[in-house]
This record gives C-alpha cells, sequence and structure tokens, in this order.
C-alpha cells in the first residue's frame, strides 16, 4: 500500500470509510513524517499527543456511525487561527506564550467535522511577507530544491508552514490566511493548490488580525477535491464576525467534475508585466491552451488600474495593521516589559516583542493615518481600491473567470530580497488586486521550471462563485497532470 500521508484526502477518507486503516494509523502516519522533517522547521508548536488523542477519538465516533466530513483528516493549523489551550503566537515574540481561552470559527468547524490538529504551522509573524523568513521562530524551509542544488529556498508566505507541511506530506491539507497572497503564492511555490474564498465566506472570527477588510481565511492541499472538501467544512456564516456573509456553502464537490465547455476565461492583459520570466509567460500559455482545448472560450479583458494595486495594498494593509496591532501593550495579554511609567511599558514591550518587518508596516500605517497625510494616502488608496474593485466587475461582464500566473517567480532563496522591501512586496503583484477586491482567488501547481521548482496558476473568480473557480482548476490539474514530487520525498513515495 502507499505511504498513508501520501494518500489524497479524498482517498484516505474512502479508505478509513472502508476500514483499510484506522484514524489513528494515519495519524502516526503524520507523526511521523513530521519527525522526520524537523529541518524545515514548518511548526511553531507540534501537537502529537493532541492528534492521537483527537484520532482514537475519531475512530470511536467513525465506529459508532458518527463520522463527519472530515472525520479524521490530519490538518496543519496556521498559527494566527486561535486555538483553544494551544498556544497560539502569530510568529511573534510579543504572542509567545500566548494560549487562548477560545477556538476560532474555522477551526472549530473542522475539528467538528472530525479533523485532528498535528500541529500549529508557522508563518511570517502577525502574516506579513512572503518568504516566510519573519518568523521570531526562525525561517521555515521550502521541501523542494533547485535540480543539483542544495541552496534552501522560501516556501513563500505568510502561510509558509503550511504549505511546506502538505508539500512534504507531513499535513493532507492546512488552514491559511490570505491578506494579500498568503495562500496563492505559498501554495505555488511548493507545488500545491491554495484557495482563497470571497471576503467574508470564512469567519475571521478567533484569527489574529492583520488587516481586517482585506484578511480572509482559506484552505490548502494537494489536489482540487481536497481544497473543495476542506473549504466545504469550515466556510460559512457567523454571527461572531460582523463582516461574514449570510451565503449558504454550496456543495463544491458536486460541480467540481462538470468541465469548463462553454465558459469563457479572460485574460488580463495588465498581468503580462515587464521582465516577467519567459518561463511564466510560457507556464500561462499552457494554462489558456490547456482550457481551449477543454472547450472553454478564451476572450482577452482589461483590468486597467491593476498597476497601482501594491501601493494601494500597501497603505491600506499598513493602516490596518498598525491600528489593529495597538492592542499588543503590554498590559493585556502577551509580552510585557516593565517601565518606570505606562509609557515607557508601552515603548519597551513593543520594541522588544514586535520584529522589523511588523514596525515597519506599523510606522507606515500610522504615518499614512496621520492628520495631514490621512486624505492624501488612506483616503486616496480606498478610492483607488473602488476603481480595482470596479475593473474586475467590468471585466466580469465579458468572462466567468480569469486565468494569470499566481506569482512572478519561482521559489527563491532564503535571504533573497531580504534587504529590499519594495523587491520582496512586488511579489504579490498578482495577488493583491484580487484581495483588494475581495475576490475568490485559487492557485493550482501547472508545471515545473527549467531548474525543476513548481509554478503556480491563478484563477479568479465572481464574488460567491467559488464553484467556477473550482471548475477551471480541475480542469488545469486534469491537463497539467503534475504529478512532481519535493526531490527529498521521491524515495519515500517509491
Ligand atoms: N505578502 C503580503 C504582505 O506581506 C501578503 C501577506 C498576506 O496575505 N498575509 O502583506
Amino acid at each position: 500500500m502507499t505511504n498513508l500521508n501520501h494518500l489524497t484526502i479524498a482517498a484516505a477518507l474512502d479508505g478509513l470509510k472502508n476500514k483499510d486503516f484506522t484514524a489513528v494509523e494515519l495519524t502516526q502516519a503524520h507523526i511521523k513524517a513530521m519527525g522526520s522533517a524537523k529541518n524545515l522547521n514548518a511548526f511553531i508548536t507540534e501537537t502529537p499527543a493532541l492528534a492521537l488523542e483527537q484520532a482514537a477519538e475519531s475512530d470511536k465516533r467513525r465506529a459508532d456511525g458518527k463520522a463527519g466530513m472530515l472525520e479524521g483528516i490530519p490538518l496543519a493549523i496556521k498559527d494566527l487561527f486561535c486555538t483553544k489551550g494551544v498556544r497560539t503566537t502569530a510568529a511573534s515574540h510579543i504572542l509567545e506564550n500566548f494560549v487562548p481561552p477560545y477556538e476560532s470559527t474555522v477551526t472549530e468547524r473542522l475539528f467538528a467535522n472530525g479533523a485532528v490538529m498535528l500541529g500549529k504551522a508557522s508563518l511570517d509573524e502577525f502574516a506579513m511577507g512572503s518568504s516566510n523568513t519573519t518568523s521570531h521562530f526562525g525561517h521555515v524551509i521550502n521541501p523542494w530544491k533547485r535540480e543539483g542544488h542544495n541552496t534552501e529556498l522560501v516556501p513563500g508566505g505568510s502561510s509558509g508552514g503550511s504549505a511546506a507541511s502538505v508539500a512534504a506530506r507531513i499535513a493532507m491539507g492546512a488552514t491559511g490566511t490570505d491578506t494579500g497572497g498568503s495562500i496563492r503564492q505559498p501554495a505555488a511555490f511548493c507545488g500545491i493548490a491554495g484557495i482563497k474564498p470571497t471576503y467574508g465566506r470564512c469567519s475571521r472570527w478567533g484569527v489574529v488580525a492583520f488587516a481586517s477588510s482585506l484578511d480572509q481565511a482559506g484552505v490548502f492541499a494537494r489536489t482540487t477535491e481536497d481544497c473543495a472538501i476542506l473549504l466545504e467544512s469550515c466556510a460559512g456564516f457567523d454571527p461572531k464576525d460582523s463582516t461574514s456573509a449570510p451565503h449558504d456553502v454550496p456543495d463544491f464537490r458536486a460541480t467540481l467534475e462538470s468541465g469548463v465547455k462553454g465558459l469563457k476565461i479572460g485574460i488580463p492583459k495588465e498581468y503580462r508585466v515587464d521582465g516577467m520570466p519567459a518561463e511564466i509567460e510560457k507556464l500561462w500559455e499552457n494554462g489558456i491552451a490547456w482550457l481551449k482545448e477543454a472547450g472553454a472560450e478564451i476572450v482577452d479583458v482589461s483590468l486597467p488600474h491593476t498597476r497601482h494595486a501594491l501601493p494601494t495594498y500597501y497603505i491600506i494593509a499598513s493602516a490596518e495593521a498598525s491600528s489593529n496591532l495597538a492592542r499588543y501593550d503590554g498590559v493585556r495579554y502577551g509580552l510585557r516589559e516593565e517601565g518606570k511609567d505606562l509609557i515607557e511599558l508601552y515603548e519597551k514591550t513593543r520594541a522588544a516583542g514586535f520584529g522589523d518587518e511588523v514596525k515597519r508596516r506599523i510606522i507606515l500605517g500610522t504615518y499614512v493615518l496621520s492628520a495631514g497625510y490621512y486624505d492624501a494616502y488612506y483616503i486616496k488608496a480606498q478610492k483607488v481600491r473602488r476603481l480595482i474593485s470596479n475593473d474586475f466587475t467590468n471585466a466580469f461582464e465579458r468572462c466567468d473567470a480569469l486565468l494569470t500566473p499566481t506569482a512572478p517567480s519561482a521559489a527563491f532563496a532564503i535571504g533573497e530580497n531580504e534587504d529590499d522591501p519594495v523587491k520582496m512586496y512586488l511579489n504579490d503583484v498578482f495577488t493583491v488586486p484580487t484581495s483588494l477586491a475581495g475576490l475568490p482567488g485559487m492557485s493550482i501547481p501547472a508545471g515545473l521550471n527549467a531548474e525543476g521548482l513548481p509554478l503556480g496558476l491563478q484563477i479568479i473568480g465572481r464574488p460567491w462563485d467559488e464553484e467556477t473557480v473550482f471548475k477551471v482548476a480541475r480542469s488545469i490539474e486534469k491537463a497539467a497532470a503534475f504529478t512532481a514530487l519535493p526531490q527529498s520525498l521521491v524515495r519515500q513515495a517509491a
């Protein structure tokens, strides 16, 4: 039998149902994989004992005929989701010892459906980054390497630990959050699938806030079908989140295989950015050809305000971050550094508790919100955000979904881009506009570059139309037939 940790979620659910193996056995296989991939540093907190306990309960529920939708499936949980009684750090020193007294809605739903938690996956500090190199707990390493090279590469960010653990077959799926690309970009860098649903589809309750008008929870897995299963089991209205939408969650799997025949797929011309590597261009062309072959109609569309998306995002996201992170003051919870008075306590706590990237965003955000600059930056950015959103509305009058590359490059080396924050921010050029418009976006592995690294294609849908996004992703997945494994795993799978 194939190693249990190489199965898809769909196959594992079948295997559990048919009594081919138990949830405890499945969990043990993943704990073993976690143990032999410590070098990836994918987890901030591993919870193997809890996982085995949950798996035993899961086996009992199944035996009692009470199996949930995810019964017995071992997952990694991004350490931005509060987990009751299990330390939740946001990868920050300031929350290093924070043990939440409550559970996030997304994780509560996953557990209510029978999921097992292997541990809390690492991320960029407070989800700010594209490389998972800003975590207080050290870099996360991508399980993929350039062919013939030993250079350690980033897994992408901010949900780097989630993506690396799914790619390395430590977890069958994972939660992520995406504010400007943090699910889609790491999915592309790690050769797996990841979806950021429509803003408001998954509850933000219990998710440590970065930029509230952009933050959206979503999922990673190795196939489109697995993403559909995971999303269905954690999405839906939540009265505890005022931006959660009262929409029913469809059975995403029901329409997954219905194909793209007759669908119109838009290709935004503004995404042909200067300096895009030829291999990304080629990947995009392949995606277009596959969809055409499957019966879709390809239409050229224009998103004229695309070039303003990055500055707009970094103004709005930083402004909201500076406001959200004001709560870490050393008084209520988290790190506390004593001072001679209250002001000094604040200053010392925040100076010691936050890393450089978080401080950069707080300073930037405070600046754009300050009297005198508020209109010039923050209000202006809000107006441009509307124009960017209108671009998509107009494009969707001519097509049903958009196809673009996920990121302008494959995974880069640890340390690269580090000295130049703007270069790092350019990584988000294809993902940020979708976030500003609140639309669903998914990355699906579509091929390898000349160095043997995975590349992803992004599908963007209309609001609340994850079904079409999944359908298009499934069509690409079938055509791309992406079966490559990170080098370290090739032997294991044989
Ligand atoms: N890379 C982007 C940023 O640094 C996006 C992060 C995210 O989506 N959480 O803000």
